[in-house]
């Protein structure tokens, strides 16, 4: 059987007209729109690409955007100096600082320098302990994304067997809090029995538990780590691998694939979501709902 197709194109686009349509009422009403700025410190080229598709849906959502590209030799002290103005800036709602900053500058110290209340990445230590204990938060983008791939095309997380493959601590680790959590408690919670497989896991014992999986996230960045052999028949499998590997023809040329044999596990599943066009383009889309969020202050945190 053929699996059905998670489309991360067509479900951002449904993501990004929600947001456009609550800001067409916003500036409507007389009243400015979002703002996003991004801190972009030096030029590694693939963060460059990330923040164009940020502003490009900025753009089509009718939410305004800024980006401020700092000097590669900036020192810490000095984009703390910055960031701190943009904190203090009342037209700035949401704020985020491209990763990865370079090695001199601290990634933990600077992520919780970033206003909770404008955290749209929710990298801040406040905003994860939040969402770890069910609290208030913004939701980081990427866990985000694949629990709206889930919920939107309709699949049953709900006492299933979940494997996450991969325990990064924006991208693999909120994954699994989000699929393992008590649905009673947060509304995006999946009530899964959740599985976290990492780089030490034997690939012996991955094929244990993805074998028994139910829905599978794989976000371990490496290609071809899921396999039509070590899965389930109806198996649902969310893709967030982004791995550049050389083009098959040899000619030189590169291509984007994810940590999934498409073709393979295709044969076996009953959806599966591609690279690219899956988790993505929904990414960008639910940073676009964090940024009307923060702008309209509804999310609290508690004193502290
Ligand atoms: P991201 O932030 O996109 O999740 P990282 O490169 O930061 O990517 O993290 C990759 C994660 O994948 C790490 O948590 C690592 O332990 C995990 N990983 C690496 N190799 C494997 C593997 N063979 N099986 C399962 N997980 C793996």
């Amino acid at each position: 059987s053929a699996a059905k197709l998670i489309d991360g194109v067509a479900i951002a686009k449904q993501i990004r007209d929600e947001v456009k349509a609550e800001v067409s009422e916003i500036t409507a009403s007389g009243k400015r729109p979002p703002q996003l700025t991004v801190v972009l410190v030096g030029s590694d080229p693939a963060s460059v690409i990330y923040i164009k598709n940020k502003i490009k849906a900025c753009e089509y959502t009718g939410i305004t955007s800024d980006t401020i590209r700092l000097p590669n030799s900036i020192t810490e002290k000095e984009l703390l100096t910055e960031l701190d103005l943009l904190n203090n800036d009342p037209n700035v709602d949401g704020l985020l600082v491209q990763l990865p900053v370079p090695d001199h500058i601290c990634e933990r110290t600077i992520c919780d320098s970033v206003a909770p209340e404008k955290d749209v990445d929710g990298f801040n230590i406040m905003n994860v302990g939040s969402f770890c204990v069910d609290a208030e938060s913004f939701i980081p983008a990427t866990p985000a994304a694949v629990m709206q791939m889930i919920k939107r095309t309709g699949i049953e997380t709900f006492g299933k067997n979940a494997v996450v493959c991969g325990r990064s601590k924006n991208v693999g680790l909120p994954i699994a809090i989000f699929l393992h959590g008590d649905g009673d408690r947060g509304n995006l919670a999946g009530d899964a029995t959740t599985t976290i497989c990492h780089r030490y896991t034997p690939p012996e014992q991955l094929q244990v538990f993805t074998k028994t999986a139910d829905i599978i996230v794989a976000a371990a960045g490496v290609p071809n780590l899921i396999t039509a052999d070590i899965v389930k028949e109806g198996v649902v499998v969310i893709d967030v691998g982004i791995n550049r590997v050389d083009h098959p023809d040899n000619n030189g040329k590169s291509m984007l694939v994810g940590d999934v044999d498409f073709e393979g596990v295709s044969q076996k599943a009953s959806y599966i979501s591609p690279v690219p066009g899956g988790v993505g383009p929904c990414t960008v889309a639910m940073l676009m709902k964090n940024t009307l969020l923060a702008y309209k202050k509804e999310i609290h945190f508690a004193a502290h």
